[in-house]
């Protein structure tokens, strides 16, 4: 049941695992950083190895190749056509290898005296610093290109080369007779380098993985502890510890989710009534058993809650997907059942009594929180009122003690014969006859003097005050109906019926008692429904509605034009009549635009067969409006105000009696 909330929770606890990686992930960083020094350190260890090996060819060359050529005099002196042919045939056979790139020999100052290039070419003189250096004993290289010497003057610059400058010794080593001027390819001599330390690399790679290695699995063992207590943590955060349940902040954010994909949604607030007293009488070891029995007898329930949760002592709440009244119905009975068989705690059989507030998305809410907001607001009352269920009013929004204490009180009043039916007649436009009374309800309070309608009917729908309400008025107009059948008043009457009891499928039923306990027909009884209450469940009003048409119970449409019935809705439903609403009629002398909705209301009404009441008819002009419309009839207080029953005897008395007169006038 609590499996999506579960899921979310789970979800939120992925963060250990994340904690981890973000380690893992930053303790590579320096050794990716140790990886790229240790690199720049073994290449540079390439190139030093590198130059080191080319040197010492060079100076192989030197003193293998060049040395044994020469006669061992003073290169300043040029060289002898001998030695010129010797050094030939020794560069030839270096050359054969490829190894050479260039070679020179050079006097102690520089001049050029072999160019193995040009071995033909004369003496070049020359100065060379570098050449100086190595004459005084200094081995000096560099790593270059070649052809990027002065001396070339080419601008082609060739491949990279180690060039070398080496002391040519005379013999017996006693003196330097001149120089070695030689470039060597260097790219064979650095992958010799590279190949002797490419074992090397493989061991740093090696070693710096193990320790990252390492690194991450000692932040995987020390962060365990860590992860598991942050896990627990946010369990505990979102969840009941003794029942296990998700806790308001979890029911909140779980309602916050589902509200942005599915608007359709439905709220209970469960309250145990009396808990207090099991744990004070029990002990509390026992109220926590009972809150167990109870969590799992809720669980167990078959109620099509996606989350049940526990808002706090003995606060349970239960959302549920879609808002229309089978949820409504399926939740309740299914809680009802649940907890039906009682629990046994402490040795003792207990019987659960619940308080229920019910709220939903048709209570035109407009967040989540404004919804549980309403839930709540609807089981505060209900406690208040003593009432198991209660569904969601707007009236609760303005928390208003002194209406809940009417709302204490109206229960015992309908019993106690404190309501009174006043009667308003209905007057036939064409013939000024009385057509029929409309009963509209009173309270005479015994200290708040007599209240309207508006003042209690709203607070008896949001509560299962109105069923007993609404029964008590159907009993009451027939009783009248008859007694008035009885003095000769054969006058039908409607009562109006809210939107709740018009859901109420008991209702046809209750009715038709009504009128067989006060031996009527049921054509002297009407009904009223509002346009607002049709439109909340339109298929229900209609079966409802169709089943009282046929037992021969006329029916009205209240307040028309405050709703937003579609006209095709009107061709559905089994009316007889239509009340056009106090607003457009009152409005009608002085706005056109409304003078013509009533007129086109009347002219649509008669078209479908209906007869068209106009309510709140207070002035003469709109009386001849409506009648110059062919309105049928009229209701309002240009010809009597709702009366008691005996006021209303004597009104219609002189109301016949004063038709009598105007019709002698007329003849
Ligand atoms: P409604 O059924 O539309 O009743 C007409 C209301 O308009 C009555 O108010 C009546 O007193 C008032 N009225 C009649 N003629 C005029 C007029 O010319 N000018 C003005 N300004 N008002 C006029 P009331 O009696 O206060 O009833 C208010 C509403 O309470 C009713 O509207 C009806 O919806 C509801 N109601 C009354 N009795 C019952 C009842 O027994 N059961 C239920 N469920 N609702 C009832
Ligand atoms: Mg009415
Ligand atoms: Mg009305």
């Amino acid at each position: 049941m609590n499996s999506v909330s579960r899921l979310a929770w789970v979800t939120r606890s992925q963060s250990g695992p994340r904690l981890f990686l973000t380690f893992a992930a930053l303790s590579l960083v320096p050794v990716l950083g140790l990886g790229v020094v240790l690199n720049q350190m073994v290449r540079r260890e390439i190139d030093d190895r590198a130059l080191a090996e080319a040197v010492s060819r060079a100076q192989t060359i030197a003193d293998g190749s060049m040395v044994p050529a020469l006669d061992g005099r003073n290169l300043a002196a040029g060289i002898s056509a001998d030695e010129r042919a010797r050094l030939v045939r020794a560069t030839r056979s270096l050359h054969g290898d490829a190894t050479v790139l260039r070679l020179r020999l050079r006097s102690n100052s520089g001049a050029i005296v072999f160019d193995a290039d040009h071995p033909a070419a004369p003496l070049k003189p020359f100065t060379d610093a570098e050449v100086e250096e190595a004459a005084s004993g200094k081995v000096v290289r560099a790593l270059t290109r070649i052809n990027a010497d002065s001396i070339d003057g080419r601008s082609h610059q060739g491949v990279r080369a180690v060039e070398t400058y080496v002391a040519l010794h005379g013999p017996n080593n006693a003196r330097v007779v001149g120089v070695l001027e030689i470039y060597l390819p260097y790219a064979p001599f650095r992958a010799a380098a590279a190949a002797s330390k490419h074992r090397l690399s493989w061991l740093m790679g090696g070693g710096l993985l193990a320790i990252w290695s390492v690194l991450a699995f000692t932040s995987w063992s020390a962060t365990r502890r860590v992860r598991r207590s942050a896990r627990e943590n946010d369990w505990l955060a979102h969840h009941d510890r003794l029942t296990g349940l998700p806790n308001r902040l979890a029911f909140n954010e779980e309602i916050e989710r589902r509200w942005k994909g599915q608007p359709k949604l439905l709220i209970a607030v469960i309250d145990i009534v009396r808990f207090r007293e099991v744990n004070e009488t029990l002990g509390h070891a026992n109220g926590d058993q009972f809150l167990c029995l109870m969590t799992e007898a809720l669980q167990r329930a078959d109620i099509g809650a996606a989350v049940l949760a526990r808002l706090g002592g003995d606060l349970f709440a239960v959302l549920v997907d879609g808002d229309d009244r089978q949820v409504d119905q399926r939740l309740l009975s299914g809680i009802r059942q649940a907890i039906a068989a009682g629990f046994d705690v402490g040795g003792i059989h207990l019987h659960p009594e619940l308080t229920i507030g019910v709220a939903s998305t048709l209570d035109g809410v407009s967040s989540a929180a404004e919804l549980l907001r309403a839930a709540d607001l609807s089981v505060h009352a209900a406690k208040e009122l003593g009432e198991p269920v209660v569904r969601y009013s707007p009236a609760f929004d303005h928390f208003d003690p002194a209406r809940l204490e009417l709302a204490n009180e109206l229960g015992p009043a309908i019993a106690a014969g404190e309501l009174v039916l006043h009667y308003q007649p209905k007057i036939d436009l064409a013939t000024g006859a009385v057509r029929s009374l409309e009963a509209l309800v009173r309270w005479d309070h015994p200290r708040r003097g007599r209240l309207a309608p508006d003042e209690f009917i709203p607070i008896a729908e949001s509560t299962s005050l109105i069923g007993p309400l609404t029964e008590w008025v159907l009993g009451e107009a027939c009783r009248q109906i008859a007694i008035w059948a009885e003095t000769g008043i054969s006058l039908p009457v409607s009562v109006n019926i809210s939107a709740r009891s018009l859901a109420d499928l008991s209702l046809p039923a209750d009715l038709l008692g009504a009128l067989a306990l006060a031996g009527i027909s049921p054509s002297l009884l009407e009904v009223e429904v509002t346009e607002t209450a049709v439109v909340a469940d339109i298929p229900r009003a209609q079966h409802l509605l169709a089943e009282l048409h046929r037992a021969g119970v006329r029916v009205s449409l209240d307040d028309f034009g405050q709703g937003a019935t579609s006209l095709l809705s009107l061709t559905d439903l089994p009316l007889d009549e239509i009340k056009i609403d106090r607003s457009f009629v009152t409005d009608m002398d002085h706005n056109a635009e409304r003078r013509a909705v009533v007129s086109f209301v009347v002219s649509l009404a008669h078209r479908l067969g209906l007869t068209v009441v106009a309510e709140g008819v207070e002035t003469a002009d709109a009386s001849a409006l409506l009648t110059e419309m062919g309105c049928d009839q009229a209701q309002g207080f240009l010809y009597s105000r709702p009366l008691a029953a005996a006021d209303l005897v004597v009104w219609l008395r002189d109301h016949a009696g004063s038709r009598d007169r105007v019709a002698d006038h007329a003849v």
